[in-house]
Order: C-alpha cells, then structure tokens, then sequence
C-alpha cells in the first residue's frame, strides 16, 4: 500500500468521524461493514445475553426480557418480616395476603376489623377492588408496549436460530386490543 492510498482511507475515516462527532453518534463504527449484521444468531434455551440496552434469556424457546421477568418476580416475594408489625411472617395466610396488602394476615384481620367499626368497609373494599383492577391495567399496559415495542418479535427455531416474525400481528391490531382490554377492565372499578 502507497502513502497516498493509506492517506485517503485515514481522511475518508476522519471525516466520517467528525460527522458522527457533529450528529452526537458518538458511538457509532467509522469503518463500514466487517462484523456488523448479526441477523443470525446461535441461541439455546437458558442463554443469556446484552441486546439493544436489555438483558434477554430464552425460555420455553421464546426469547424474553430478563428485567421484566424479575419486576414480576419481585412483587409477590414475601419479606421475613411483616413491614407493618415487625413479627415473622410464617403463615401460608401471610404469603396469601401480602402481594395484594403488604402486610401479614393478623393485620389484614385487624385492620378490616376496625374499618368496619367505623362503618367504613364498604368504602374501603370497593377501593381495594379498583386498586387490584388498576393493577392489572397497568400490568397489561406494559405487557403490550412491549409487545408493540418488539413488533419484529423474534422466536427460536429447532436448530437454535433467532427469526424475526414477519407480517405477524400489525401495530394498529394490537392498539385496538389494547384500548378494548382497558376499557373492559375499567368497567369493572366500582364507580
Ligand atoms: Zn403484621
């Protein structure tokens, strides 16, 4: 290679550079091509990796976001101790109650009990009522801006390859699912 030739690829790369400079895309390669597509990769169940800022697994042949299977994880752990009295919580009634209340049954019990001394329970089971269906709506919302976020969904075939589905349920679908599935959920809140 000549000096010139090697001056040239050095300008074509710097100017391509201080573009990505001036455009803020810092990050972006300044050599084209080599090592760039990875359309298909090799993935087996139970592998884990960095994709777009998220970690993904494969399971049950699905690939799946990591984050999101923690969050859902976390909310129904029961803490050893009730956050409300500070006793253990040992009971199967605990682990019952405490995702919907967070706080043992003995004060579940407790608190319904002086609520309706004060006549106030009906008041306060139609705000739980709406608190679980408001739950839910948000659970589905996320559920579905990530399924509208990830609408070249891929799947795992046999051979343990990644392929994006193609033409499969299109965005306005699942737009129109979404606003009936809360629509019917918000009827159900006591109004
Ligand atoms: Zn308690």
């Amino acid at each position: 290679m000549n000096d010139n030739v090697l001056k040239k690829e050095f300008s074509k790369k710097d100017v391509q550079r201080a573009r990505n400079l001036i455009s803020g895309n810092t990050s972006a390669r300044t050599t084209e091509g080599v090592g760039y597509t990875k359309k298909h990769e090799h993935r087996v169940e139970g592998d884990v990796w960095e994709e777009n800022g998220r970690t993904w697994t494969i399971k049950n042949g699905l690939k799946q976001n990591i984050t999101k299977m923690d969050k859902f994880k976390k909310m129904g752990k029961l803490p050893l101790f009730c956050p409300e009295c500070n006793k253990l919580m040992k009971k199967n009634l605990d682990k019952q109650v405490y995702p919907a209340y967070q706080k043992c049954f003995d004060c579940v019990v407790d608190y319904e009990a002086e609520l309706q001394k004060q006549g106030k329970s009906e008041e306060y089971f139609n705000e739980l009522r709406n608190q679980h269906i408001q739950t839910a709506i948000d659970g589905y919302k996320d559920f579905m801006a990530d399924r509208m976020k990830e609408s070249n969904a891929s799947y795992v075939t046999e051979a343990g390859d990644i392929e994006s589905w193609k033409g499969g349920v299109s965005q306005e679908q699942l737009e129109k699912e979404l606003q009936e599935g809360i629509e019917f959920l918000e009827n159900l809140k006591v109004k």
